[in-house]
């Protein structure tokens, strides 16, 4: 396991600003690496020291608080005298013991660790098994002890036959996050910083950190068994009843596993989007958000000071490269994406609607269905994934309106587009002209809302 905070010299930095990681973070992270390695406790191994070097030298994205090497160090000498240094077997057990018990806590109390769950299918497979097992179980003398051995035995090779190699990595992952996330107490910061080490240094089966993630698995997918229960079939009529939306927002684990199945069920439509058998022509007011968003992000790329010298063979590259830890998909998503909403969906999705009434009509079922169910997420913000998929067909609609050069397009299909270049709207003159020309054209909320995004510049 000693791939974990490796970072690549030549690539992005780690931290998400815009230089290498030579350039960048690495001098830190270097000068930390030495740090932890000199300070003597004979449990720090290479890759610990590394993952605490990543910990305290990457610089913080915003709303990271990230802790000092003194801080860590106090959590460090915590765990040295409570566990690694302690000759008094009793003690080190009841050491132990309390940091699970506030381990527990932590992941049932702490926003930022809800997350840390098995997927919902997988926690009900592992219910499944323990239930068998307890089935089996029952006539056995002296069951109960047999029972919590029997668990036991059930959890260590449920872990080694489920837990791979990924799952084990985003809990690094996660907990390195969560360090970093906010001001802890020292006695949370010792809880995080062990099972950082737990997840770093054990295998998946040695890692008693586990169990705790698999317990809290299996109880919130309990839950979830019961609400779905209760939505499926109300026991009391007269009472409100439960909403989908409800079920899903209470059970984070449950919203992953939808929001998986919904991006497969995309699928083929983002597909024929993507190599072009449907092709978004929706005018530019409907990503205004967006195309300014992008702009900013390639003046400070190309650091060019005039509007007009970026060309759209520049952007679609810029594009083409977008990744989710791109600065330019975050400022999408942060800024752009609240901007255009309303306006954008009302337009893609009456797009997507004509296209199946159209164009679309000759697609087989399967792409029209994909298209219809891509349609009918888009106002879905339910889900995790439906909100990438809003992304996504956020970031294609700005590349059209991109590509195609003209930004005047008032309706769809319009063949006598005014002749504004996407370019030029994004002054404060363009602007103008653009909003005087739709309200010529009669789209008033079109012509409001680039007046909007003008004003919020
Ligand atoms: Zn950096």
């Amino acid at each position: 396991m000693t791939k974990y905070f490796i970072f690549e010299g030549e690539e992005n930095c780690p931290c998400g600003r815009l230089k290498t990681y030579n350039e960048c973070c690495r001098g830190r992270v270097d000068l930390y690496f030495d740090f932890w390695n000199k300070k003597g406790f004979s449990w720090l191994t290479p890759e610990f020291c590394r993952a605490l070097a990543a910990v305290c030298g990457i610089a913080p994205r915003k709303g990271e608080i990230v802790p000092t090497a003194p801080k860590i160090y106090e959590a460090l000498c915590r765990i040295n005298d409570g566990l690694y240094n302690n000759k008094n077997p009793d003690e080190r057990s009841l050491f132990v013991n309390g940091l699970f018990e506030k381990f527990m806590e932590l992941i049932n109390k702490k926003d930022l660790l809800k997350e840390i769950r098995l997927g919902f299918s997988r926690a009900v497979n592992l219910i499944e098994r323990l239930d068998e097992l307890l089935e089996n179980n029952k006539g056995e003398k002296d069951h109960r002890k047999v029972q919590s051995e029997a668990i036991k035995k059930a959890l260590k090779d449920w872990l080694d036959e489920e837990i791979v190699e990924e799952d084990n990595e985003d809990m690094v992952w996660e907990f390195f996050g969560a360090l970093r996330a906010e001001e802890h107490t020292l006695e949370e910061r010792e809880v995080l910083v062990y099972a950082l080490k737990c997840f770093v240094d054990k295998e998946p089966s040695e890692n008693p950190c586990w169990e705790a993630v698999l317990k809290a698995s299996i109880s919130d997918a309990i839950s979830a068994l019961e609400d779905i229960e209760e939505y499926c079939e109300p026991e009391d009529v007269d009472e409100v009843p439960i909403l989908e939306k409800e079920v899903v927002e209470r059970h984070p684990m449950l919203r992953r596993e939808l929001s998986e199945r919904a991006f497969s069920m995309a699928a083929p439509a983002l597909d024929i989007i993507l190599n072009g058998r449907l092709q978004f022509e929706l005018p530019a007011y409907a990503v205004l958000g967006g195309l300014k968003a992008c702009k900013d992000y390639l003046l400070e790329l190309f650091a060019i000071g005039k509007y007009a010298d970026i060309n759209g063979q520049e952007f679609k590259k810029k594009l083409k490269e977008l990744s989710l830890e791109d600065e330019l998909y975050q400022a999408l998503q942060e800024k752009a994406w609240n901007t255009d909403y309303e306006i954008f969906l009302k337009t893609v999705s009456e797009y997507l609607e004509n296209w199946l009434q159209g164009e679309g009509k000759g697609e087989p079922g399967y792409i029209r269905s994909a298209v219809d169910f891509l349609r009918s997420c888009l106002s879905d913000f339910i889900l995790d994934n439906t909100a990438s998929l809003y992304m996504m067909v956020y970031i294609f609609s700005i590349y059209s309106v991109v590509m195609r050069k003209e930004a005047s397009l008032p309706v769809r299909g319009d063949k006598e587009a005014h002749g504004i270049r996407w370019d030029e709207i994004l002054t404060v003159e363009g602007m103008e002209e653009y909003s005087r020309y739709l309200e010529e054209k009669k789209q008033l909320a079109a012509a409001a809302h680039v007046r909007r995004v003008s004003k919020a510049l």
